[in-house]
């Protein structure tokens, strides 16, 4: 068993003005190094439980720790959300360097490593472009080379590729699963695309309607002949759980 960077436990969260709690009972260790994919239909407190854990919202009641971390503070952290949000008036080279400019991101930024990514990850070539000038595909590579270019240890996607048509996201999906894996930090990933999250995840965590994780899958190193059962198998709690309180 390794260690644990994120640990949520009997998290409550609700907002005025609304019947039930958006998250409850939310009970959810996050190991480090894993990639875990939150999966769940609209509505169901994923980007709120996300935002949470970035630290841009809080519980109401229960906590969330930091067990791998030295002081028990939050691990450097890298956000990227579904539309890209690059400055139009800087070049891709300059919207990452952005990062850097932020007094919490000073010391882990420099130049030399963020041209390292872009190489390393196949964009060199688009460091003097614009944002117009780019695909949106494009686009929200450089937003998450933006997000790991100040070395995080801890990285949170909110639906990063719902924008884009199939083919870009298929792309994008093996993309992202190559630059986790090889730079190794944490990953949590938001989704409501089950295919995504049995293409990305090693562990899928469904949340429904409820606030609550209704049920979770280890996909690891799975065969392709199990994936199609367990996707069977995901599709029926999702359904489940998205109808019941409805
Ligand atoms: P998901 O990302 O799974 O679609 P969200 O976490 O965005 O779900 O939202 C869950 C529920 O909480 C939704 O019904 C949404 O309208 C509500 N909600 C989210 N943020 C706020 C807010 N700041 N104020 C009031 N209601 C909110
Ligand atoms: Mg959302």
């Amino acid at each position: 068993m390794g260690t644990v960077a994120v640990r949520i436990v009997n998290g409550y969260k609700s907002f005025a003005g609304r019947r039930t709690p958006v998250l409850q009972g939310v009970d959810l260790d996050i190991a480090t190094g894993e990639f875990l994919v939150v999966l769940g239909s609209s509505g169901s407190g994923k980007s709120t439980l996300l935002r949470i854990v970035a630290g841009l919202d809080h519980l109401d009641r229960g906590a969330i720790d930091w067990p791998d971390s030295d002081d028990d503070t939050r691990p450097h952290t890298g956000v990227v959300f579904q539309q890209p949000f690059l400055m139009p008036w800087l070049t891709v080279r300059e919207n990452i360097a952005f990062g850097g400019r932020f007094a919490v991101h000073r010391e882990r930024f420099d130049t030399a490593y963020a041209d390292e990514l872009l190489d390393r990850f196949g964009l060199s070539s688009l460091g003097g472009y614009y944002p117009e000038q780019l695909s949106g595909g494009q686009a929200q590579r450089i937003a998450v080379i933006r997000a790991v270019a100040v070395r995080p240890r801890l990285l949170l996607l909110d639906e990063p590729f719902s924008a884009l048509d199939p083919a870009t996201r298929g792309d994008l999906q093996s993309w992202l699963a190559d630059l986790a894996r090889d730079l190794g930090f944490t990953t949590v990933l938001v989704t409501h695309d089950i295919d995504e999250a049995l293409r990305l995840g090693d562990r899928i965590a469904l949340f429904g309607r409820g606030g609550t994780v209704r049920q979770q899958w280890q996909i690891g190193d799975l065969e392709d002949g199990h994936r199609d059962g367990l996707r069977t198998d995901i599709l029926a709690h999702y359904r489940d759980s998205s109808l019941s309180t409805t």
